[in-house]
C-alpha cells in the first residue's frame, strides 16, 4: 500500500497494477508520475444515502489508494493519498461512474501533505460545516431489485418492499436530516439480524438504505374492503390483481399517496370511476405493464422512453399512437395519453400477474390535495374503491406523479414532484456580481458570501410550489395545487413549515405574486418580513433566466391564462425585457374585454363572442349567433340557449365595460377559438379547450399557412391584434373549411406574431436573445414552432427545462428576481 514508501518503491512493488495503458505492439514507455500526493475533494450535491460512500470506497481501492471518505453537512468529503498517477486516475474516474441517484452539483479539489496512511476508509459523518446536504427523490425500483422480487430462492421473493441503496422511497419519508433510519418513517420497523448486517456493510447494495428491508422485519400489504375490515387473503397482491381484472377500482397506497387503480381498457369501468371520482374530462394517467405495451399506446421517441425508463419514472405525456386500445373516456380530446412505467416493487407484482395497463391517477376527490393517509383515504374514498391495498410503511409528505414532456430529446415538467422534487436547481448566477459590479468572494473562513439573503418564494395560485433560494441552490417545493382550495392551503402552509425544517432554512425575505388577492401572497404579507413583489409574467421570464443563468437583458415572450397587471389589466400574453430583477413591457396581446368575471374562463363563449364583437364591429350578433347555430346546436349547459338577446346583454355589458375587466390573455384567445371550431363549450379543467385545439391541430403538418393579424404600434407599445384572424377563420367556417385546419393555422399565426412582436422588440434594443414562458407553452405545436421561427432568426432562444413554463415555475422566477432586487438594495 501507500505507507511511506519511496517514489522509487512503488515503482518496483506495484509498477504492474499501475493503470497506464500501453497500447499493443506499442515500444514507447510511457512515465509515471509516482510522487505520493494527497488530495481532498469537496463534493456538493445528491451524495448521501445514494451508495456514493461505498461507491468511492470500491474506486480508491481499485486505485489501492489511501485515506477516507465521509458524509458532512454539505455533502461529502473524500482525501486520497497515493502515487501521482493513480490519484489522478482516481479523480478522472471519480464522476464518471456515479451510482444511479447520485449527483454531484460542485466538487472542490484541494492539494494537502500526505500522512503516510495505508488503508482507506469510510468514515463516520462529521458535522464541521453549517448547511444541510441533499434531500434524495423518491426513486423507481431498480433492475437489481426488480431480479431479486421476482427469485424464487432469493429471500425476499416478492416482497412488496424491497429496496436498496439506488432505489426505494427518500423524499416522502424523511421527517427531519440528517438521512437516517431514525429520521425516517421506517423507524417504525426494527431490521432482523439478516437486513442490519447489510445495512452495516460497505461491500454490500444495501449499506446505508435507510429503507432495507424484508418480510422478516419490514412492512407490510392489506386488503381490505371500504368498511376498514381486511379482506382475507393470504396473497393480498394477488387478489386486487384479480379484481382489478375483473372491473374492480382499487385504491392502491404507493410512495406519495394513493392512486386509483382500474383496467383502462374497459370504457364501462373508467366511466364508473369517472362518475365515482366526480372527474370530468380530466385525461387519467395510465400505467403501462412495459415498454412494449407503452408503445402500442402512443408514439414514443427515444427521449420518451428514456424518461419513461428513468429512476424518476414520471408520467409522460406522448402522442396517441391508437385510439383503439384504451377505453375513449382515458383521455378524451386529448392528443396524447400520460404513460408510466411500474415504478414500486406492489406496482410490479400487481402487472406480475398479468394485467393490462391501468388507469392510476391520483386518488384525491376533484380538488382536494393527494391522500396519504391510510384513514384519510378508506373515509374519502369509501365511495369510490371496492378495495384497498394500503401498506403500514406511513408516508410523511404526500407527493403527486410528475409530469413531463419530451422536446428536443429532454423531459422538460409540467408538474414537478415524485421522482424531481425536492432536488435543488443550482442557479448560475453570472460572474456573482452585485448589481454594482462588486464581485463576491469567499471569506476566509471558507463561507460563500454570495449567497445573498435566504428568500422564501410563495409562488402563485393555481399549480402552487414555493421555491426556497440559499445561495446558489433553490429548492422548489413539490407540486402543491390549487390553494383556493382551503385543504390545499393548509397542505401549502404544511409543505413551507416542513421544507424549511428539512432544509434548516429560515427565510429572511419573502416573494410573492403582485396579485393582492392571491392566498399565497397575502401569507407573504403576514410573515413580517420585507416582501418583494413580483408581477406574474416576470417571474415565468424570470424562472427561465434562473434556469439558465441569464441576468439579461433579455426579450421574454410570457403566454398564459391570467396574471395580474400592472395597468389594472389581466395580463396574459406579454412581451418583456428583463434585466436581473427589473423588467419593462413592450409589447402585449391587444386588450379585450373578459366579461363575466370567473365564468368567462369557464365558458369558451365568452372571450369567442368578445373577440368576435371585436372583429365585426356592431354586425357581430347575427353572425355569432349563426355560427352558434351552426357549430353547437346543443350546447352543453350553460349555456343553454345562447339566442340573440343573451348577445344583446353581452354586448351591453361590454359596452358598459359592467364585469368586464381588459386582458392581453392567450389562453382566453384560444379558449375562444376552440369554441368557434366547434370544439370546447366549457373549460371542465384548465386548458381544456386549448388542448382540445391542440389536439385537432395534431393530424395537420407541422408548418401550415399563418391566418393574418396586425401589429401596431402606439405610445411606445407595440400591440397585436387577432381581430383579422378571427374574421379570417369566420370566413373559413362559412365555406366549411375544416377545423383541424383552422387549428393549426391559428397556432401557426400565434407562432409567428409573437416571433414577430419579440424580434421587433429585440432588434430595436440590440438584443439577442429570447425567453419563452408561461403556460401557453405547455402546448408543443406552439413551443416548437416559436422556437423554430427564433432560430431561424438566428436569436438565441430559452426556454424552461427544469421546472414547468406554468405557474409551476413562478416561484423560481420570484426568488431569482427578489434576490437581484435584494443585492442591489
Ligand atoms: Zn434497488
Ligand atoms: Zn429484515
Amino acid at each position: 500500500m501507500c505507507k511511506s514508501a519511496s517514489a522509487t518503491g512503488y515503482t518496483t512493488q506495484q509498477g504492474d497494477r499501475d493503470p497506464v495503458r500501453v497500447s499493443p505492439g506499442a515500444e514507447t514507455v510511457v512515465s509515471v508520475d509516482v510522487t505520493v500526493r494527497r488530495c481532498r475533494f469537496d463534493l456538493r450535491g445528491q451524495v448521501q444515502g445514494v451508495g456514493f460512500r461505498p461507491y468511492v470506497y470500491r474506486l480508491a481501492s481499485r486505485w489501492d489508494l489511501a485515506g477516507y471518505v465521509a458524509n458532512n453537512m454539505n455533502g461529502a468529503v473524500i482525501e486520497v493519498e497515493g502515487p501521482a498517477a493513480r490519484l489522478e486516475s482516481f479523480a478522472r474516474e471519480l464522476l464518471a461512474h456515479l451510482p444511479p441517484l447520485a449527483r454531484v452539483s460542485e466538487l472542490v479539489r484541494q492539494d494537502l501533505a500526505p500522512l503516510g496512511e495505508s488503508e482507506f476508509r469510510i468514515r463516520a459523518s462529521d458535522a464541521e460545516s453549517n448547511r444541510r446536504p441533499e434531500v434524495v427523490p423518491d426513486a423507481a425500483t431498480c433492475a437489481d431489485c426488480l431480479r431479486e422480487l421476482f427469485s424464487p430462492q432469493d429471500r425476499r421473493y416478492r416482497y412488496p418492499f424491497i429496496n436498496c441503496t439506488n432505489c426505494g422511497p427518500r423524499y416522502s419519508i424523511i421527517r427531519d436530516l440528517p438521512y437516517d433510519r431514525p429520521q425516517t418513517t421506517m423507524a417504525a420497523f426494527t431490521m432482523c439480524t439478516h437486513c442490519d448486517h447489510e445495512y452495516h456493510d460497505p461491500r454490500d447494495r444495501r449499506f446505508h438504505a435507510q429503507p432495507n428491508a424484508c418480510s422478516a422485519c419490514g412492512p407490510t400489504v392489506s386488503l381490505r374492503a371500504p368498511s376498514g375490515q381486511p379482506f382475507p387473503s393470504d396473497e393480498p397482491i394477488r387478489t386486487a390483481a384479480e379484481m382489478l381484472r375483473a372491473g374492480a377500482i382499487v385504491a392502491v397506497k404507493g410512495i406519495g399517496g394513493y392512486h386509483l387503480a382500474c383496467r383502462a381498457d374497459r370504457e364501462a369501468t373508467v366511466q364508473r370511476l369517472r362518475r365515482r371520482k366526480l372527474r370530468d374530462g380530466k385525461p387519467l394517467a395510465v400505467m403501462v405493464p412495459d415498454l412494449d405495451c407503452a408503445r402500442r399506446l402512443c408514439r414514443l421517441c427515444a427521449a420518451d422512453e428514456e424518461a419513461l425508463a428513468s429512476v424518476a419514472a414520471p408520467i409522460v405525456l406522448a402522442p396517441k399512437a391508437s385510439e383503439k386500445v384504451l377505453a375513449p373516456s382515458v383521455a378524451p380530446g386529448c392528443r396524447d395519453f400520460g404513460l408510466m412505467l411500474p415504478y414500486t416493487p406492489v406496482h410490479h407484482l400487481l402487472f406480475a400477474e398479468g394485467l393490462g395497463p391501468l388507469v392510476m391517477t391520483s386518488a384525491n376527490l376533484a380538488g382536494q390535495p393527494l391522500t396519504y393517509r391510510d384513514e384519510q383515504a378508506l373515509a374519502e374514498l369509501a365511495d369510490v374503491a371496492d378495495a384497498f391495498l394500503v401498506h403500514n410503511r406511513e408516508i410523511f409528505r404526500p407527493i403527486d406523479d410528475s409530469v413531463v414532456f419530451t422536446y428536443r430529446g429532454q423531459a422538460i415538467p409540467i408538474r414537478r414532484a415524485r421522482g424531481y422534487a425536492p432536488r435543488p436547481i443550482r442557479l448560475a448566477f453570472p460572474a456573482l456580481a452585485g448589481p454594482t459590479g462588486r464581485v463576491h468572494s469567499t471569506d476566509p473562513a471558507g463561507r460563500d458570501s454570495t449567497r445573498g439573503p435566504r428568500i422564501l418564494a410563495v409562488g402563485g395560485e393555481l399549480k402552487s410550489t414555493v421555491c426556497l433560494l440559499d445561495g446558489p441552490d433553490a429548492i422548489l417545493s413539490e407540486h402543491l395545487g390549487d390553494l383556493t382550495r382551503p385543504e390545499t392551503f393548509r397542505h401549502f402552509l404544511r409543505a413551507i413549515e416542513r421544507l424549511c425544517q428539512l432544509c434548516d432554512f429560515t427565510p429572511e425575505s419573502v416573494a410573492c405574486d403582485l396579485h393582492p388577492r392571491y392566498l399565497a401572497t397575502r401569507y407573504a404579507q403576514r410573515l413580517g418580513l420585507p416582501v418583494v413583489g413580483v408581477q406574474h409574467h416576470h417571474a415565468h421570464i424570470a424562472s427561465v433566466m434562473a434556469e439558465w443563468g441569464d441576468a439579461g437583458p433579455v426579450v421574454g415572450i410570457a403566454c398564459d391564462g391570467t396574471g395580474y397587471g400592472t395597468d389594472g389589466a389581466i395580463w396574459g400574453c406579454e412581451v418583456l425585457v428583463c434585466y436581473q430583477g427589473d423588467f419593462e413591457r413592450s409589447a402585449h396581446l391587444a386588450y379585450f374585454p373578459l366579461a363575466g368575471g370567473d365564468l368567462a374562463a369557464l365558458e369558451t363563449w365568452r372571450p369567442a363572442a368578445a373577440l368576435v364583437r371585436e372583429a365585426l364591429g356592431s354586425e357581430w350578433i347575427p353572425a355569432f349567433a349563426r355560427l352558434v347555430a351552426g357549430r353547437w346546436p346543443a350546447l352543453p349547459s350553460p349555456p343553454d340557449g345562447l339566442d340573440p338577446k343573451v348577445l344583446c346583454r353581452f354586448d351591453r355589458q361590454v359596452a358598459a365595460a359592467v364585469n368586464a375587466p381588459l386582458t392581453s390573455s392567450l389562453g382566453r384567445v384560444f379558449d375562444a377559438v376552440a369554441f368557434l371550431l366547434g370544439l370546447c363549450a366549457i373549460n371542465r379543467h384548465e386548458a381544456e379547450a386549448a388542448m382540445a385545439l391542440e389536439a385537432a391541430a395534431a393530424s395537420e403538418p407541422p408548418v401550415v399557412p399563418p391566418l393574418p393579424y396586425e401589429l401596431v404600434e402606439a405610445d411606445g407599445m407595440l400591440r397585436v391584434h387577432v381581430a383579422p384572424a378571427i374574421r379570417a377563420i369566420l370566413d373559413a367556417l362559412d365555406r366549411a373549411a375544416a377545423a383541424p385546419q383552422l387549428a393549426a393555422q391559428f397556432h401557426e399565426t400565434v407562432a409567428r406574431a409573437l416571433t414577430d412582436a419579440a424580434l421587433q422588440v429585440a432588434r430595436r434594443r440590440g438584443i439577442a436573445t429570447i425567453a419563452l414562458s408561461g403556460g401557453c407553452f405547455a402546448n408543443r405545436r406552439l413551443l416548437a414552432r416559436t422556437v423554430d421561427l427564433l432560430e431561424a432568426k438566428g436569436v438565441n432562444v430559452l426556454y424552461n427545462r427544469n421546472v414547468p413554463a406554468g405557474d409551476g415555475g413562478l416561484s423560481l422566477g420570484q426568488a431569482w428576481v427578489a434576490r437581484w432586487r435584494l443585492l442591489a438594495d
